[in-house]
């Protein structure tokens, strides 16, 4: 799997002219190699020179977490008193154009602009992963789906009552959702946003101090990292609101609004369409029903290794969608100081259409407390 994905990144590499790839902390390296670097003042850095053998640098006291995979990568540990920025620099050899990650620390980038052997270009690794990662095979498909089955199922637990919420802060039961993330398999919890009432009409509303009442309209909105063989997780994310009462009438007529919304984005989400038909399938019918000005961010984000990814579901991107897309669809409707209100699913496109990897009640269910 590994070794096939570097043929891949090496035939873009080859395709855009780009002579090294060097790889440290984000999302790139964990799905390339199956190795997910720490995020600290040690430099770790897989050097990958088109024509050559790829090097895992890695701090000698990290080295003992490789999983070696020698048909990909060798292992290059480098010793406290190293100079690992020359070791990356001669690894790389004298290269025109060099891509590196797009989260690698500045510090880093700004060393080895300093240290590299003339003057090369240099661009952005997502220009070469980006479109890679965005297709999903299907080992990492199962893994989203397996992550969305994990996530459906805490929220099915908010949806029948199980998740108390009235008289609790939202930071409880923020902690409590990410508890349930993790009991249900993920590896690590990613975010669990939990806005409250007024507090919703901010889309990503930190959960705080203010305790649920009755009557609110509580949004929920969670993920987490499911873990793989391959050594990368895979993200989860979904969005249910849940109503503590029988929701006003004019909650009730935009959640409607909303939710015929979304399931209208989802159908439009065949191989062939462009991303920015999927926004727009969302964003008629709310604009239609008076709430476009309501709707403040774009449909949906990619989705797999990381949170956010390619493809954007977004006005603007004409990117056609090709089978193995992961992306969420997440349309919301947000009232400045009264309410707001979002639903949001995982979906793949495929060759028989869109798959919805969320299967949550969608509707706005109404809990005791
Ligand atoms: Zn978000
Ligand atoms: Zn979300
Ligand atoms: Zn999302």
């Amino acid at each position: 799997m590994h070794a096939e994905r570097m043929e891949r990144v090496r035939a873009a590499m080859a395709a855009q002219g780009v002579d090294v790839l060097l790889l440290s902390v984000g999302a790139d390296l964990p799905w390339l190699t199956g190795y997910e670097a720490m995020a600290l003042e040690r430099l770790t850095m897989l050097v990958v020179p088109r024509d050559g053998d790829a090097t895992l640098v890695v701090p000698r006291l990290e080295a003992p977490r490789v999983v070696e995979r020698p048909d990909v990568f060798a292992v290059h540990p480098w010793d406290e008193t190293d100079d690992p920025i020359g070791v990356v620099t001669a690894l790389s050899g004298p290269a025109g154009t060099v891509a590196i990650g797009d989260r690698t620390w500045a510090r880093f980038l700004v060393d080895l602009q300093a240290a590299a052997a003339g003057s090369p270009a240099w661009r952005k690794a997502s220009e070469v992963t980006g479109p890679l990662r965005a297709r999903k095979d299907p080992s990492e498909i199962t893994a989203l789906r397996d992550a969305a089955a994990a996530a459906d199922r805490v929220a099915a637990q908010l949806q029948d009552g199980q998740i108390p919420l009235l008289g609790r802060t939202e930071a409880d039961v923020s902690a409590d959702i990410g508890r349930r993330l993790i009991d249900e398999g993920h590896r690590r919890v990613n975010f669990a946003i939990v806005a409250t009432g007024a507090n919703a009409a901010s889309p990503h509303h930190e959960a705080g101090p203010t305790v649920i009442e009755p009557g609110q309209v509580v949004l929920c909105d969670f993920g987490g990292t499911w873990p793989t063989d391959s050594g990368a997780g895979y993200c989860s994310d979904i969005t249910r609101c849940v109503a503590l009462g029988p929701p006003p009438p004019e909650v009730a007529e935009a959640y409607a609004v909303l939710q015929a919304a979304q399931a209208a984005s989802v159908a439009a989400a065949t191989v062939g369409t462009a991303c920015e038909g999927v926004d727009a399938a969302a964003r008629s019918p709310i604009t239609a029903a008076g709430y476009g000005e309501r709707f403040i961010h774009r449909t949906g984000h990619g989705i797999g290794v990381e949170e956010h990814e390619d493809p954007y579901i977004v006005a603007g991107n004409a990117t056609p969608l090709a089978a193995g897309h992961a992306f969420s669809v997440e349309p919301g409707i947000y009232t400045p100081e009264a309410w707001g209100l979002r639903l949001e699913d995982i979906v793949v496109a495929t060759d028989a259409g869109p798959l919805a990897l969320n299967r949550a009640d969608h509707d706005l269910v109404v809990v005791e407390g």
